[in-house]
Parts: structure tokens; sequence; C-alpha cells
């Protein structure tokens, strides 16, 4: 792992055992969930997930599809769906996202199959995306789990999109722009949890995702 964080990282995926998510009902039978976690470009939402992912390997991380290109190392079907835009109209006019919205300049939109076809088979559905779609998921599922990440402020912010490398400037700026209008938002959340020293975070995002009630 290339990142700086890595060390702390490795440390916080061993010391998990206290949290499992038990899906059984009262009646036996599995129940899904829909946990929508949302929150600026570059705030470390994807870094937290892909730590709860490796304690919690259950968990089912639905891919987005999007416009926009890979960055480097992203690989299309584990990252996301790389599509062009007229393959993106086309999924838009055929109701096959569950929701979508345009983010700096791109388009982004959750497959509608995949995660029915999961919630259905009771499995727990992690949804990673911006602040318009997050909206559109609370009238589409209202019992959906709902968080929010912010920064410990918005200079740092800019220093982890910078850090990360993979952004032009112009693309940099659409997201700064953007990220002062989602974290106004962020009170619409059920939970808001501040991305500062990250195994603290990654320990809030845990437990909120397994000490919500089990609705099914
Ligand atoms: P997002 O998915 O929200 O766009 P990323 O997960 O790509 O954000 O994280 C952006 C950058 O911030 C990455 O380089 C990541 O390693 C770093 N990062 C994430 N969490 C923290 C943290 N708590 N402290 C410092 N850097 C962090
Ligand atoms: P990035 O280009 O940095 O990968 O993502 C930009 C923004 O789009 C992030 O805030 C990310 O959460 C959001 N996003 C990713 N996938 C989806 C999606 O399917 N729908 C919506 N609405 N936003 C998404």
């Amino acid at each position: 792992m290339g990142s700086p964080i890595a060390a702390e990282l490795s440390n916080a995926l061993s010391n998990t055992d206290h949290l499992t998510s038990n899906r059984q009902t009262s009646n036996g039978r599995n129940s899904g969930r829909l946990i929508v976690l949302t929150g600026p470009s570059g705030v470390g939402k994807g870094t937290l997930l892909q730590a709860l992912l490796q304690r919690h390997p259950e968990l089912k991380l639905s891919i987005s599809a999007t416009t926009r290109s890979p960055r480097t190392g992203e690989i299309d079907g584990v990252n996301y769906y790389f599509i062009t835009r007229q393959q993106f109209d086309l999924m838009v006019s055929e109701n096959e996202f569950i929701e979508w919205a345009e983010f700096a300049n791109n388009c982004y939109g959750t497959p509608k199959r995949s995660v029915e076809e999961q919630l259905a088979a009771g499995e727990w559905v992690v949804l990673e995306i911006e602040l318009e779609g997050a909206r559109q998921v609370r009238q589409s599922f209202p019992e959906a789990t709902r968080i929010f990440i912010l920064p410990p402020s918005i200079q740092e912010l800019e220093s982890r999109i910078r850090g990360r490398g993979q952004d032009s400037d112009d693309a940099i700026d659409r997201r700064l722009q953007r990220a002062k209008a989602e974290i106004d938002a962020a009170n619409e959340f059920d939970v808001q949890i501040i991305n500062d020293e990250f195994n603290e975070a990654l320990d809030r995002l845990e437990q909120t995702v397994f000490s919500a009630t089990v609705v099914g």
C-alpha cells in the first residue's frame, strides 16, 4: 500500500473481532441493509471503505458507473464501470440507475439491478456517492443508513486531494468548490464522522454501520 497512512491502516485492520454483522432477523431470515457513505471528494471515503471492507469482507460495495476517465491504477469493473456519455444516457433513459448525478463535469450512477439483487439476498450493500445521489436514495430507500464523512478543515481536504496526485488543477478546483456546498448539507445525514485521525474515524464508521437498527 503506497499511502502515507498505510502502517496505521494495517494496525487498524487487526482489531475487530468484537464487531460482526449479525444479519439474522428474529424470524431467522436474512435482512438486507443499504448504507450510504457521502462526503466531499478527497475526504477519505474510499480509504475508509477499503479498510472497513478488509475488516468485514461480507459487506458489498456497489460499483458505480461513471463517464470519468480512469485514474492511474483504477480498473474497469473494480473501481467503477467506465462508460461513455452515450452509454450513460442510455442507462438513464432505461431507468437502470437507483440514483445518478453530475459531479465535476462527469456523470456517476448506481446500477439498480445488482443492488436490488444483493439486498433481496440479504446482503449489506454500501454506496459511496455524492450529495445529490444521497438525496435521491433518501427518497427511494428511506430506511438506508446515511453517513457523512467530514474533513477536519478545508485546508486539510485540499492537501489530501493534492496529495493524492490524481486530479488536474481544474478538477481539484471543481472538487473544492463542490466540497463547501456538500459540507453545508452534512446535517441532513443520520451520522457525521470527522476523518481526522484515521483509526478513530474507521472505528466510528464500523460502529455506525453495525449499530443501526436492522429493518426487515
Ligand atoms: P475520497 O474517496 O473521499 O475521494 P480518498 O480515500 O481517495 O478520498 O482519500 C484522499 C487522500 O487522503 C488519500 O491520499 C488518502 O490516503 C488520504 N487520507 C484518507 N484519510 C486520511 C486521514 N485520516 N489522514 C490523512 N490522510 C488521509
Ligand atoms: P471520484 O471522481 O473522486 O471517484 O468521485 C467523485 C464523486 O462522485 C465522489 O464524491 C464519489 O462519492 C461520487 N460518486 C461515485 N460514484 C457515484 C455514484 O454512483 N453516484 C453518485 N451520485 N455519486 C458517485
